[in-house]
């Protein structure tokens, strides 16, 4: 509900009314970009409720962690059950809707593709950018303040998972209308899997490393903990430059500079749903000539790094890079079946270009 203001005075932030990708049905939905100023307004009144009002304690979201969860999944089973009743009876764009005449498949990956309440409130761009991924800095900002009150200091541990977890977060509201052409947002519906999965798997499971901190605080070795920075920040390098090349390339129509030269390319063409023909274009320079997913190989040394960050002691804050594998391999095998289907012998011209998915020479 409040129209943008950040991008009027930060040079370079794309914020505002910005367009969607083409959904199947040919629609191009307007959205409000303004996620970065939602973090900044909601991390301004933490920090001034918190600490200058002190009307709660900074440690609050840790103290009321399990009673949250209850909110969380009661927010999760009403976003999911409404997108589900609202599919049914009041689609926002009935042709853009997906039925399977399977109802728990209905319920878990959604049928509404982009449903919508009013002219802005969207669900999955609200959902998937919002309460959870706001939530995330903010919680472990609290697990942060639990251990200095716990055990009178914060390790360089919880400073490394706090600083790597928060330049993911900023990245992600700084980058919100590139966010809009990701498969999140352009080819899932709304369902379970992201109402819920936003509400309580996001902010609950992503957050584990802090939640371990607490309660063991590990003091890292000051080259250790280089070594895990360095691992942060490198992943982190390779996810947004591999990200980055792409939007470029595809923004540009390949009239750009990869790594200080022209992109070589593979023109491809396919046909969408009402038959009509169209042309697109596959990068096989810089990161997406390494191998064909790049990107979820920085996003995966970088969820290593967050784990690392807890040294050895247990497996639990090894969640994280063991459920990120899971989840950016199935996706990559996703993404490659439909892109496979899309593009034909194009696609095929890409794999012998660029043989591996993730790691060259392995996979
Ligand atoms: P991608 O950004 O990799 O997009 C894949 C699409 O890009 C393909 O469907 C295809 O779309 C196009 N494409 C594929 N290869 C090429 C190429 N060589 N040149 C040009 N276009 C190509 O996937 P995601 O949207 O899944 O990921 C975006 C980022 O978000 C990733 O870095 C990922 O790590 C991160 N992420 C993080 C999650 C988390 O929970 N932390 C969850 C999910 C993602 P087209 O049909 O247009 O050709």
């Amino acid at each position: 509900m409040l129209p943008d203001f950040c991008h009027k005075v930060l040079p370079g932030y794309v914020g505002g009314v910005q367009e969607g990708a083409v959904t199947p049905a040919g629609v191009v939905n307007k959205y409000e970009i303004n996620g970065l100023q939602a973090w900044l307004i909601t991390h301004l009144l933490w920090f001034a409720n918190s600490h200058l009002l002190s009307w709660f304690s900074p440690t609050v979201i840790f103290d009321n962690w399990i009673p949250l969860l209850w909110c969380a999944n009661i927010l999760g089973y009403a976003v999911s059950t409404f997108a589900m009743i609202k599919g049914y009876f009041f689609p926002t764009d009935a042709r853009d809707c997906k039925f399977t005449g399977n109802f728990f498949y209905n319920y878990m990956m959604g049928i509404e593709f982009n449903p919508r309440v009013g002219k802005w409130f969207d669900f999955k761009l609200f959902f998937n950018g919002r309460p959870g991924i706001v939530a995330w800095t903010l919680i472990n900002l609290s697990f942060a303040a639990k251990q200095r009150e716990l055990h009178g200091h914060v390790t360089n541990s919880m400073v490394l998972v706090n600083v790597l977890q928060a330049i993911y977060v900023l990245d992600f509201f700084w980058n919100e209308t590139w966010y809009l052409k990701t498969i999140d947002i352009c080819h899932d519906h709304f369902g379970w899997y992201l109402g819920w999965g936003d509400c309580v798997w996001l902010p609950y499971l992503y957050t584990l490393q802090g939640l371990y901190l607490v309660y063991h605080p590990v003091q890292l070795s000051t080259p250790y903990a280089l070594g895990v920075l360095l691992l942060g920040l490198a992943g982190y390098y390779v996810f947004r430059m591999a990200n980055h090349q792409k939007d470029l390339f595809r923004r540009t129509d390949g009239r750009c500079l990869i790594w200080g030269r022209k992109p070589k390319v593979i023109e491809c063409a396919y046909t969408s749903a009402d038959g009509q023909k169209h042309h697109s274009k596959l990068l096989v320079s810089g990161f997406w000539g390494v191998a064909r997913h790049f990107n979820y190989t920085g996003d995966l040394m970088g969820s290593l790094a967050y784990c690392l960050a807890c040294g050895g002691g247990h497996l639990l804050p090894y969640f994280y890079i063991i459920y990120m594998t899971i989840l950016l391999t199935h996706r990559c095998l996703r993404d490659e079946h439909r892109c496979a289907n899309k593009y034909g012998r194009d696609w095929e011209r890409y794999t012998a270009a660029v043989p591996y998915r993730l790691l060259p020479g392995i996979f």
